[in-house]
């Protein structure tokens, strides 16, 4: 699922390498290139979030045996595929939710590198997965490593996760220097190529606040227990503590394959696609606190974490709409943190314990985002 995403397009690679069985494909309007992913992968299924696009993908592949679905329906049906024994999901916002939680109840192992599902639903999310005993397997970055680091050791021993963030492409700027930068300069990022909304979000810090809350669902631990360093160099990609202070990381270079392979083959290891990482040319590695008062997004992601409840999907829909605003040139960079931050304090207390309280939540935060941009 975002089978044409930055994500989507380096699993079907792994999955190329590895020799796995694409049985569906989903995106939301690429048809461009979901016509070639058909052709190269042969899948029974295509979903394609968009009508019209999907009409269009229907005519151009109207001579391969794949159907084409469409809708909110098409995604969850694509993500149920019958014959599917795991599913990527790689959308990006938090419309992958339905999906996510349609294939846990279908009894589907879930790779997940699609954060604000499990930052706005994470609650549902866990139960479902609990209640089919399915594996959830971190994609991100931070998450597989935290995931890695943890083979073996039991839970009750881990003291704390501690995240890596680069910093992104704004490291060290103050709000000054931040007033005029443009899309493009946010969209630059020092050491990963990404999809554009999670680049943003690299760029004012959201992304590590949203893996804070993501890392609080997958390893069950609560905002105390969560640690945020700036590492500039993207080598560690997280760290854990245990209770004897002991720390483990895990090292490799930049390349999400090895992450999105490591959750396609999870629990086995086999070679791959990326690199070996050569530790006498890497240079020393640096580790920063980072700077919350600057980059707002995170501080309001740390404050939705404790607040719980609808807060984190509250931030979540809020950031959706305020980086779509600044990738349209409609509000200054600095605005996204304000915006989001301003949208918490809008968001009344209460549990998010029903998809559609989660749905309500995210719209308003939205509408809050539109009304006061
Ligand atoms: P991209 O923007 O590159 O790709 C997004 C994908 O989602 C595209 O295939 C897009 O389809 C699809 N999509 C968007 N909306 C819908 C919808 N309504 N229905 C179906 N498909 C939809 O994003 P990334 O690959 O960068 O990121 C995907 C997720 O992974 C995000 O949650 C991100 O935070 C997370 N992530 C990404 C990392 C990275 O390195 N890129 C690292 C860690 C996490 P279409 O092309 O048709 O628009
Ligand atoms: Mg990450």
């Amino acid at each position: 699922m975002g089978s044409t995403g930055s994500i989507g397009r380096q699993t079907l690679e792994v999955a190329q390498a590895l020799g796995l069985r694409v049985c569906a494909l989903a995106a939301h309007s690429n048809v461009k290139d979901l016509e070639q992913q058909v052709r190269a992968f042969r899948p029974n299924l295509a979903a394609v979030y968009d009508a019209q696009a999907a009409r269009d993908l229907r005519v151009r592949i109207a001579d391969t045996n794949t159907k084409v679905v469409t809708g909110m329906e098409g995604l969850c049906e694509a993500a149920t595929y019958r014959t599917a024994d795991l599913i990527v999901n790689a959308v990006v916002g938090m419309v992958g939710l339905k999906p996510t939680l349609a294939a846990a109840a279908a009894g589907k192992d879930i790779a997940l590198a699609n954060k604000e599902t499990l930052v706005a639903g994470g609650a549902l999310v866990m139960d479902a997965v609990r209640l089919r005993g399915v594996e959830l397997i971190p994609v991100d970055s931070e998450h597989s490593a935290i995931f890695q680091c943890l083979q073996g050791t039991p839970r009750k021993a881990l003291k704390k996760v501690i995240l890596t963030a680069s910093g992104g492409p704004f490291f060290g700027k103050s709000r000054a220097e931040l007033q005029t930068v443009t899309p493009e300069q946010a969209l630059q990022h020092p050491n990963w190529h990404m999809g554009k909304k999670v680049s943003i979000d690299s760029a004012t810090l959201m992304n590590k606040g949203l893996e804070a809350m993501e890392a609080g669902w997958l390893f069950n631990v609560p905002l105390e227990q969560v640690e945020i360093l700036i590492h500039r160099e993207s080598l560690v990609h997280s760290l854990v503590e245990f209770a004897d202070n002991a720390i483990l990381a895990q090292l490799g270079v930049a390349d999400m394959r090895l992450p999105i392979q490591y959750a396609l083959t999870y629990p086995d290891r086999v070679p791959g696609l990326s690199q070996e990482l050569d530790l006498t040319a890497c240079g020393p590695l640096t580790f920063a606190k980072p700077d919350v008062k600057t980059f707002l997004c995170l501080w309001a992601c740390l404050s939705a974490m404790q607040r719980g409840g609808l807060a984190p999907a509250a931030v979540n829909g809020a950031n959706e709409a305020a980086v779509d605003l600044f990738l349209r040139r409609k509000i200054p960079f600095l605005r996204i943190g304000e915006l989001v931050l301003a949208a918490l304090e809008a968001q009344p207390d209460a549990p998010a314990t029903t998809l559609d309280a989660i749905l309500e939540a995210d719209a308003a935060a939205r509408a809050f985002v539109y009304r006061n941009a």
